[in-house]
Parts: C-alpha cells; structure tokens; sequence
C-alpha cells in the first residue's frame, strides 16, 4: 500500500484532529463505549461499574422478557443460525411470516414487511415509493435514514422547516399540482424528543393533491395510542397516513425493520424494494423474539402508564435543578438535556458514566440547530428507586461541571 500525503482519507482529518484534541484531554472516548455485562433492560456493567442505562432506547424493556427470550431460542434450535439468503429466494421462514401476521394484527392492517433493520424500511419504502419525477416532502429535522432513502431515490427532495405546517403547506404549494409526493413526517423526533402535530399537518397535506404519507413511528412504538402503535394512533390520523415504518431497535427490545399499510398493491414492493431484495433475511430467532414481544405489546397497558410516570418525574426533576430540556413538557419517553457547548456536553456526560450513569451523548450535525445533547431515553423497567438515582446523579454531575449553579 502507498502511503501518500493526500489520498481519499484527506477529507476526514479535520475530523481525526479535534477527536484526538479531545482524547487529549484526559476525557473518555463517548463513542467507544463497550458493556462487558449486561444484566437486565435498565443494569450494566462498564469498565467494571455497575451502571444504570438510560440511553438504550429500549423503551417497554424487552430485551430480558423470558418468553421473548424462550421463543428465540427454541428458534434458534429448531430453525438454525441464519437463513443466509434474501426474503425473496430462500430466506423467507416461518417465523417471517408470523411476524408479518404480528404486525398486520398490532397495526390493524393488511399489509406489512420486515426488513433487515429500520434504516433499510426508509431506504427501501422512501427510494422505492418516490422516483423519477415524483417528490420527497420531508421535516428539516428527518432521520438520516428518511435523508438516506431519498439520495438513494431519484426523486427531488423538499424539505420543510422542523414541525411546521405552515411551511410544509407552503412547501407543497409549490409544486407541479400533477406530480405525485410522498410526504414523511415522524412521530417522535429522538434528538430532542418532541412529537409532530400530526393532525394539522395532515389537515395541510390534504389541501393538496396526489399526496401520499409515510410516517415513520421508531420512538412511539409501544406506548402511545391507546394500543401502542404510535402518536399517528394517539392523535387520531390512523385513517389519513398510508405507510407507516418502524423499528424492532427499540420497543421491540431485538433488531429489524418494517413497514404496514392497508395500500391494496403494498406487494408488490417485495420484487422491487431493493433494500428488501439484495440483503438476508434477519436471523430465525431474531424474527421468533420479535414476534413474541410485538404479541406482548399489545397488553402492555401497566408497563406504558409506568415509563409515562418515569417520564414526567424525570422531567420534572432536571428541570426543579435547572436544566435547560429539548421540551417544556415531557413529550415522550426522550429527555434532551441541552448543554452549552462540546466541552460542557463531555464533562457532564463523563462525570454521569463515572457516577454509574450512562446516557446518549449526541453533537452536530446529528443535532438540530447546533446543539450539543445528553440524550435519555427512559424504560418501562426502570424502578422508582432508580429514576431516583438518575435524578440524584444528574444534580451532582451537574454541580461538579458547574452545568447547574
Ligand atoms: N427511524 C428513526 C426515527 C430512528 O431513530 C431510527 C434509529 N435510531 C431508525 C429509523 C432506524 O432504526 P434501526 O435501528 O432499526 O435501523
């Protein structure tokens, strides 16, 4: 191999100085965190720590269910390691099926297919929906998946302005009145946890037309409407979005992707979704895990009002000490803490994880307006005792980085 000055890497240097300035400064690497233990959805243990998470995402906590656990193994027994091939040839088992039927029957819909993982449901449904000549109408503030899915695509991108109807109104005004658009919005948006207002902005989309909506619900899975299929069911628009896209990442407790609808064609998007098409199916157990847990999500009415309670003590505890959060009101299960700048977000983030803390750290441009976060994400598991211990952490990460007076 050459060793030159430039070369393809050049571009990252930048990048390679201010993380080596960083590490130079005694801090930990944020983003090379390993769990050497993991001892249930909200305990584990880090460099030799116990430590409570609250950045995992894991909202409903299940991950240590023991009948999702049961049902992922007996697959793994009775159906091997892998399918090694796409959903389309050989990798279509069983269990895919009966986590599709999981689905249709969580959602109410007639339609619905998994993927290999959420980014690959955006990818595959944004570029595979929106083509040539058609539009993308998507909020400033979309997940790099939903961006992603559209450079994949050969639709024009609009964006509007981070949870504006009157902008996307104006937005599509705009546009050829006969082009056909997809319009994708988000239930929960993660960086600073705040929810869409989904009725006025679909009241805006219909004004227009030759719309179609996606709406993408990673972070409402579980726990909002009242049976759990996110804030497009809380807020009463079920009737008016055509797609909606989720994840297994989170509430789901494994790992996978998918997309319901009650679109009559929906299938035909398994012999052209390339993102669907040329990858392998997810793992037997991993299929078997998820559709136990989405079965189980469906009576989770105890384990939805508990993290509603985490939720609002939390943000009633970091606000009473004087931070500044990503939402007046507790939104979601996201609470956004927002730091005044990298050096403040590192020492907070650092002085939580040597206390036995561990949550999101999250920087531009991942952020919106330039914002340097502490991302939590609070879990259905997590015990009174301990959001106690989290309340109790922050005040002293918070007095010893002066982030509070
Ligand atoms: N959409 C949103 C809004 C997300 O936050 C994420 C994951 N952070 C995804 C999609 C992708 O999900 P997955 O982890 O399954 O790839």
């Amino acid at each position: 191999m050459t060793t030159q000055t430039r070369d393809l890497f050049s571009k990252f240097d930048p990048l390679i100085a201010e993380r080596e300035a960083l590490l130079a400064t005694g801090v930990r690497d944020p983003f090379a965190i390993v769990m050497d233990e993991v001892k249930s959805p909200t305990q584990a243990v880090i460099k030799g720590k116990d430590t409570i998470l609250l950045g995992t995402y894991n909202y409903m906590g299940m991950t240590f269910d023991p009948d999702v656990i049961a049902a992922g193994k007996k697959a793994l027994d009775d159906f091997g390691a892998g399918t090694t091939g796409s959903r389309l040839l050989n990798g279509t088992y069983q269990g895919h099926k009966e986590v599709e039927e999981a689905l249709k029957d969580f959602y109410g819909t007639s339609g619905a297919m998994v993927f290999s993982t959420g980014y690959q449901a955006n990818l595959g449904m944004i570029s595979t929906l929106a083509g040539k000549g058609d539009y993308v109408v998507l909020d400033a503030d979309s997940h790099a998946s939903i961006y992603d899915g559209c450079f994949l695509g050969d639709a024009e991108i609009v964006r509007f302005r981070h949870n504006s109807v009157e902008d996307l109104d104006k937005r599509l005004g705009r546009l050829p009145a006969d082009a056909l658009k997809l319009v994708v919005l988000e239930g929960v948006y993660s960086m600073l946890g705040d929810v869409a207002p989904l009725p006025d902005m679909v009241a805006a989309v219909r004004k227009h037309p030759n719309c179609m909506i996606l709406v993408d619900e990673a972070h409402g899975m579980g726990f909002f409407g009242p049976n759990g299929r996110g804030v497009y069911e809380e807020q009463g628009v079920e009737k008016d979005v055509d797609f909606v896209v989720g994840t297994f990442s989170k509430s789901v407790g494994t790992v996978g992707g998918f997309c319901v609808s009650n679109h009559p064609k929906f299938e035909v998007l398994r012999l052209v979704c390339r993102p669907y098409v040329f990858t392998a199916s997810l793992p037997p157990s991993v299929v078997a895990t998820a559709a136990t847990s989405i079965r189980k999500l469906m009576h989770a009415g105890e384990k939805r009002a508990h993290l509603w309670k985490n939720s609002q003590r939390l943000h009633k505890g970091l606000t009473d000490l004087g931070f500044r959060l990503g939402t007046e009101t507790p939104q979601s299960a996201i609470i956004a803490v927002i730091l005044t700048d990298q050096a403040q977000a590192v020492a907070m983030w650092q002085t939580l994880l040597e206390l036995g803390l561990y949550v999101n750290m999250a920087r531009p441009p991942a952020t919106p307006a330039g914002t340097f976060l502490l991302r939590c994400s609070l879990c259905a598991e997590h015990s009174d005792e301990q959001v106690g211990q989290i309340i109790a952490m922050f005040e002293a990460a918070g007095r010893a980085t002066g982030a509070i007076g």
